[in-house]
């Protein structure tokens, strides 16, 4: 374990009692699945996966963390935070942008990812319509990252998001 990443747990807010969310066996899927795209990332830091799917459990769009299309995705870029920040899409930036791209709505939808959403992204999910986000309960998560990732939770919440952590 790296110096700054600790295990941390992030509160969510209770999943009601309606019951109408997909259940354990296909969270652990899309999420099995939402970590096997996150493979595909280049960053060497960290690679993030996000499935998109709809009320019919109908995968409808996916991502991983990368740059955009025809921005050259060299190590020296993808090993310099300074270099790869501005150019880098997040895996729910790029999966809804694919959408975007192929005419797809995300409206009503439910994010699988393997790391909680950022604000950045948090901002995105909001305004595609996309209103649940699941990802694991149980994640490394860098210091850097910490207060961001509560920005976002806090967002979500207040955007009437369901957030669970499976
Ligand atoms: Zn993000």
């Amino acid at each position: 374990m790296r110096t700054d990443q600790r295990r941390t747990e992030i509160t969510t807010h209770p999943v009601g009692d309606s019951g109408d969310y997909m259940g354990d066996k296909w969270d652990e899927r899309f999420l099995e699945l939402a970590s096997h795209i996150s493979l595909w990332s280049k960053d060497p830091s960290t690679k993030v996966g996000c499935v998109v799917v709809g009320d019919d459990r109908e995968i409808r769009s996916t991502g991983f963390n990368g740059f955009p299309r025809g921005i050259k995705d060299d190590e020296t870029r993808l090993s310099d935070r300074s270099q790869k920040y501005p150019l880098i899409c997040h895996a729910e930036e790029n999966a809804i942008m694919h959408a975007a791209r192929v005419g797809v709505s995300l409206k009503g939808t439910t994010a699988y990812v393997t790391w909680p959403p950022c604000s950045r992204c948090t901002r995105s999910l909001i305004q595609a319509g996309i209103n649940e986000v699941v990802f694991p309960k149980v994640l490394e998560i860098p210091e850097r990252w910490q207060e961001d990732f509560s920005i976002a939770m806090s967002m979500m919440s207040e955007a009437n998001i369901t957030v669970r952590q499976v």
